[in-house]
C-alpha cells in the first residue's frame, strides 16, 4: 500500500527548519499537477537546489517560499509554491495534459504530471511523498485566512497549524476518515462501479466518508445500506491507510452479508453493483490502495 515504504522511515513530526540543497521539493500546479525531473531514464522529485535554480530561470519569479512538510529517511520534503497568477506563463506546464509517453520535457529535464499518472511511477515512497504533500498543500490553501474572523493567518512556529494574527484561532490539519468495505457472500464479493469516477471503469468496494458523531462500524452499516441496500454482520478491520490525494484516511473492513443478498444500488452514486466469484475478478496491478489489496486477497482466497 502507498504508506508501506519500509525499510525507509516516514517522520511526520513538525519542525521549524530551513531546506538544505539536497532536500526534496514538492511543487504543485493547479488541482493535481506535480513537478518532476527526468533523470537517467526515470522521473524523480526535484531537489530544493533544482527548484531554486529554476526560480532564477523559467519559474522566475514564481517560487516564493518553502514550507517544511515531513522527512523520509532524514531527507526533508519542502512545499515550494507558485504564486497565484502566473501559472499560464510557465512554458512546460503546457505538457500537463499529454499522455505519459508523450510528455514534453522542458530543457529535456522538467515536466508537470497529473497525480493519476504520477501514482503509477516507482518507487512507492516517491508516490507516497507526492500524495502526502498534496494533502498538506490542499489543506494549507484553505487556511490562508482565518475561518472565524477572516484575517490573515501565519504558520505556527511550534506545531502543524496556522494561527490567526487577530483572533488567535488555530487551524489544524484536516484528515477525513472514510470506511471501505469488502462485503462477502460465501464465495462471492460485492464490487461496484462508481458513477463519478473518470471513465467509470474501475471495480471498487463500497466506501464513504464517516459522518460527524458516528463510529467507523456505524459508517460501514450505513454506507453499505445506502449504496447497495444490504445489511452486513461480523465486521472486522482489515487495515487502514492514509490517502492524501483526497485528504482521506481509509479504514478497510471485511463484512459478511446478513440475510437477503439482493443488491439495490443507489442510482445517483453507483452505476453497477454485482457479486463476483474469485475467478471472475480481473487481474490488475495492486500497489497502493487498501481497497485493491482486499479485492486481490479475496481473489487469491486469502480474505
Ligand atoms: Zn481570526
Amino acid at each position: 500500500m502507498i504508506q508501506e515504504i519500509e525499510p525507509l522511515i516516514y517522520d511526520p513530526e513538525f519542525r521549524k527548519t530551513e531546506p538544505k540543497d539536497d532536500d526534496k521539493a514538492l511543487v504543485y500546479y493547479g488541482k493535481d499537477g506535480i513537478l518532476l525531473k527526468y533523470e537517467n531514464g526515470r522521473y524523480i522529485l526535484p531537489s530544493v537546489s533544482d527548484v531554486i535554480a529554476l526560480s532564477y530561470g523559467e519559474l522566475a519569479p514564481i517560487i516564493n517560499n518553502s514550507y517544511y512538510l515531513f522527512s523520509i529517511d532524514n531527507v526533508g520534503y519542502y512545499l515550494m509554491e507558485l504564486t497565484d497568477n502566473l501559472h499560464e506563463e510557465i512554458p512546460f506546464i503546457k505538457s500537463l495534459d499529454t499522455d505519459i509517453d508523450n510528455v514534453k520535457l522542458y530543457n529535456g529535464i522538467y515536466t508537470f504530471m497529473r497525480i493519476h499518472r504520477f501514482r503509477e511511477l516507482d518507487p512507492v515512497h516517491m508516490v507516497f511523498a507526492g500524495a502526502t504533500g498534496i494533502h498538506i498543500r490542499n489543506w494549507k490553501e484553505t487556511v490562508k485566512y482565518c475561518g472565524k474572523c477572516g484575517n490573515q493567518t501565519r504558520p505556527s512556529d511550534t506545531e502543524r497549524a496556522f494561527v490567526c494574527s487577530k483572533c488567535g484561532y488555530t487551524a489544524y490539519p484536516k484528515i477525513s476518515p472514510a470506511v471501505i468495505v469488502a462485503v462477502i457472500n460465501n464465495d462471492r464479493i460485492l464490487l461496484v462501479r462508481n458513477l463519478h469516477r473518470p471513465g467509470n471503469v474501475r471495480l471498487e468496494l463500497v466506501s464513504g466518508f464517516v459522518e460527524i458523531g458516528e463510529s467507523f462500524e456505524h459508517a460501514v452499516h450505513r454506507e453499505v445500506l445506502e449504496e447497495v441496500g444490504l445489511k452486513v454482520k461480523n465486521l472486522r478491520i482489515y487495515k487502514d491507510q492514509p490517502w492524501g490525494i483526497s485528504g482521506a484516511h481509509m479504514i478497510g473492513y471485511v463484512a459478511e452479508v446478513d440475510g437477503d443478498d439482493t443488491v439495490v444500488r443507489q442510482v445517483d452514486e453507483i452505476s453497477e453493483a454485482k457479486w463476483y466469484r474469485r475467478d471472475e475478478i480481473p487481474e490488475y496491478r495492486n500497489r497502493l490502495s487498501v481497497g485493491s489489496e482486499m479485492i486481490l486477497k479475496f481473489k487469491q482466497g486469502q480474505l
